[in-house]
């Protein structure tokens, strides 16, 4: 592959134009789309119904939640985050290869990709920990996606306006021993390379791992590095596209339809609905104390201590722990039961809790006002809404306590100092659900979880599972040889005959709500025409 050499274009985005040389007439979408990835410069256009909105939304955010969790299991560019990046791709059908014989369906997922895109974009520009988590992931997929085109990448890179300046061959002579040295690679034939000049501020990462010759503020960069400068085009890019569709939020806010959907799709939990309560009565209370141990997440396990020391849980607790049990099966009888017994051990008699707190707690059940079913809070739901204060007990420890706290803390639950650093490592980074994931492989002694971590009650479903299964092998073990299983449990699968769905705002929408949604009219603030 050989870039072309000349000046850098001015990268104004544009509509993609058709590519050059079609092999057979080509499809409306083949003129748009001519390439598996896109820079996504402009929104797509036409209508989509509410439904698609959501499906299509949702989708992509499975992608993007699977690329973080690939990315911290393996290293990027390694052939296993390649293999499991691929193997997501394909199972989301979301586009990443370019095929000699391109069929409708290959366009269609462009399509899809596109739209999904800018969906995100409205969802995920609401706040800076949004847009830097969305930037992140988008990022590592357009890596995946640039090197998946190999030998199309120059066509890409033309239609995009992206086109870096090769040295000539007397410049490369000159600098030849310095071009060698900070190549890192040894033995190079600088005579066999294509050297890239461009500003070093568009290269930052490379000067900083000294990877590339800095002279007179111009970096010269080998070809197998220019996916970093085009990384760094695209963060920017989307970085400034995000700040534009912020600009577009009161528009996006007074319409109903799309408001919710959009916060909601922020802190969407993708995978099962814990809202529909199965395994009801099979919880004993007696067992709380046991299982909060054993088998809570960190974030419910605080909420479980601190009810049990003071008697009391503030109201954004006593929802988050409240919902909890509730999707743990048990019942509205047990949970007043519960609730109160602790309560009345505290400051609060039996008169006031029945008259100021089984209110709530009937209401958490669908009993009293609305009479809505309240489902469980997910994971992004807990992390990004409603931060705890003074006094409050809610909230992710990954994400709302000190380092300096969080540290005792699982030292208290008997984490080893080499693997609470893993795990302030990762929180360290903003992963804070990566971190429970390790706290749940290290509690569990397993070596990897098997499983995208989104929700509690997800959790402790998992961590019963293995518990479980566990105590069925040593069981096992304990028997004659002839009677034991040839086929032990697979503790990390889903459970068979359960579908996951999605809890976003329209899931209970009514299906004939298919009034379109322009994107386009919507991002109308400050994208180009
Ligand atoms: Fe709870 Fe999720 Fe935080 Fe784990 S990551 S502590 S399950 S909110």
């Amino acid at each position: 592959m050989e870039f072309r050499h000349g000046n850098r274009k001015n990268s104004r985005p544009s509509r993609p134009s058709k590519p050059s040389k079609p092999s057979r007439p080509l499809c409306p979408l083949a003129l748009v789309y001519p390439f598996p990835l896109q820079l996504y410069p402009l929104p797509p256009q036409g209508a989509v119904s509410l439904q698609q909105f959501e499906s299509l939304a949702v989708a992509r955010l499975k992608l993007l939640k699977s690329i973080e969790t690939i990315g911290i299991s393996y290293a990027r560019g390694s052939e296993n985050y390649n293999k499991k990046l691929e193997a997501e791709l394909r199972k989301l059908k979301f586009p990443y290869r370019v095929y000699s014989d391109e069929k409708m369906d290959e366009y269609e997922m462009r399509r899809k990709d596109h739209i999904s895109h800018f969906i995100l974009r409205l969802a995920y520009c609401q706040s800076e920990d949004l847009r830097r988590w969305f930037i992140q992931q988008e990022l590592d997929l357009f890596r995946f996606r640039f090197g998946e085109l190999h030998d199309k990448q120059q066509e890409f890179l033309e239609e995009n306006g992206l086109e870096y300046r090769a040295i000539e061959p007397e410049e490369r002579e000159r600098l030849s021993s310095k071009l060698q040295t900070s190549s890192g690679q040894t033995p190079v034939v600088i005579e066999d390379q294509i050297f890239y000049k461009v500003p070093f501020t568009d290269a930052l990462e490379l000067v900083r791992a000294r990877k590339a010759y800095l002279e007179k503020g111009l970096v010269y960069i080998p070809h197998h590095e220019i996916v970093i400068i085009i990384l760094n085009e695209f963060r920017q890019r989307l970085s400034k596209s995000l700040a534009l569709t912020s600009r577009s939020l009161p528009v996006i806010q007074s319409d109903e339809r799309l408001q919710p959907l959009l916060s909601n799709l922020s802190c969407a939990y993708v995978g099962q609905d814990y809202s529909v309560q199965r395994n009801v009565g099979k919880i004993s209370l007696d067992q709380l104390d046991s299982l909060a141990t054993k088998s809570y997440p960190p974030c419910m396990r605080q909420l479980h201590n601190a009810l049990r020391d003071n008697h009391h849980l503030r109201h954004g607790g006593r929802m988050q722990y409240g919902l909890y049990l509730k999707g743990l099966g048990l019942t509205l009888e047990q949970a007043l039961l519960f609730w109160k017994s602790e309560f009345i051990k505290g400051k609060v008699d039996p008169d006031k809790f029945d008259k100021s707190y089984a209110y709530n707690i009937r209401h958490n059940f669908g009993k009293e006002g609305k009479r809505t079913d309240y489902t469980p809070f997910s994971c992004m739901k807990i992390i990004l809404s409603n931060p705890p204060g003074q006094g409050d007990y809610h909230g992710c420890p990954f994400r709302h306590s000190d380092l300096d706290l969080l540290k005792p803390k699982l030292q208290s639950y008997k984490i080893s100092p080499a693997e609470i650093n893993q795990i302030l490592d990762l929180v360290k980074g903003m992963h804070y659900q990566l971190a429970c994931q390790k706290y749940f492989e290290l509690t569990h002694n397993i070596d990897e979880i098997g499983f995208s971590l989104n929700h509690p009650n997800q959790y402790f479903i998992e961590s019963q599972k293995i518990l479980n299964s566990s105590r069925d092998t040593k069981k096992e073990s304990n028997q004659p040889e002839s009677s034991q299983r040839s086929q032990p449990s697979q503790p990390s699968q889903p459970p068979k005959g359960e579908s996951a769905s999605v809890s976003t705002a329209t899931s209970q929408a009514e299906s004939t709500d298919v009034e379109g949604i322009n994107i386009e009219e919507l991002l109308s603030e400050g994208y180009p025409e």
